[in-house]
């Protein structure tokens, strides 16, 4: 018997090209429905809170294959515990942050795969780097080499009109793209995290890599 959740994977996977990775954000998800998910195939799991996340990360413990993501702002006081329960951290979005996880990261033996988190406009609401000071901090992100630098993160400002949000994703690759011809010797763009359940449609157009999807596969949160 299919349940609606996991029609739902199979209706976005059917959307997705090949090269485009599924990671489905099970923040405030039970793990009940994690399991439901992982069922249907989903091996790739998104979470924003680290508390929230390591609870339910006990709870899985047998599905060994699972990949965590953190996708939340992440503070410093909790950059070790992301780092020992999570194999990639999307939101790495300040110098700061970025040479504490590289300290950390080499404290523990640890070589996760991040990606940077850039505002391509002002949002007042959300963490990031804006481009200037992005392309300043690439010869210290450079020698973050506990660091596995994947690529940009994006999450567009809330209210653009579709081809504002577009815009914002075809920049973004535009700056991976720029980034990725200085040939830095330890940040790898290849990867984009953009795109989420309103406009992952749009992300894929532009070019993403990675959609990170939450309500369009397990339903409104709290609902
Ligand atoms: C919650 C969240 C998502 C998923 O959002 P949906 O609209 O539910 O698909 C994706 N990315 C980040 C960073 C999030 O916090």
């Amino acid at each position: 018997m299919s349940s609606p959740i996991s029609e739902r994977i199979n209706t976005v996977r059917a959307e997705l090209p090949p090269s485009v990775r599924l990671i489905a954000v099970s923040k405030q998800v039970p793990t009940d429905l994690i399991r439901t998910a992982y069922t249907a195939g989903i091996r790739d799991f998104a979470e924003s809170r680290i508390q929230e996340a390591i609870a339910k990360q006990a709870e899985l413990q047998d599905l060994s294959d699972i990949t965590w993501h953190f996708i939340g702002h992440l503070q410093s006081n909790k950059a070790k515990k992301a780092l020992e329960n999570f194999q990639w951290i999307h939101s790495v979005d300040n110098l700061k942050l970025a040479q504490r996880l590289n300290e950390l990261a080499q404290q523990i033996d640890v070589s996760p795969y991040v990606c940077l988190q850039v505002k391509i406009l002002p949002d007042p609401n959300k963490s990031g780097w804006n481009v200037p000071q992005l392309l300043a901090d690439l010869p210290i992100l450079n020698q973050c080499k506990n660091l596995q630098i994947q690529g940009l993160m994006t999450i567009p400002p809330l209210g653009l009109t579709e081809p504002e949000t577009m815009t914002v994703f075809n920049r973004t690759r535009e700056l991976a793209q720029k980034i990725r011809e200085q040939n830095w010797t330890h940040i790898q763009m290849q990867h984009l995290s953009m795109g989420m359940s309103g406009d992952y449609k749009l992300a894929i157009q532009a070019g993403t890599t990675m959609v990170r999807l939450g309500t369009i596969l397990f339903g409104e949160r709290g609902a």
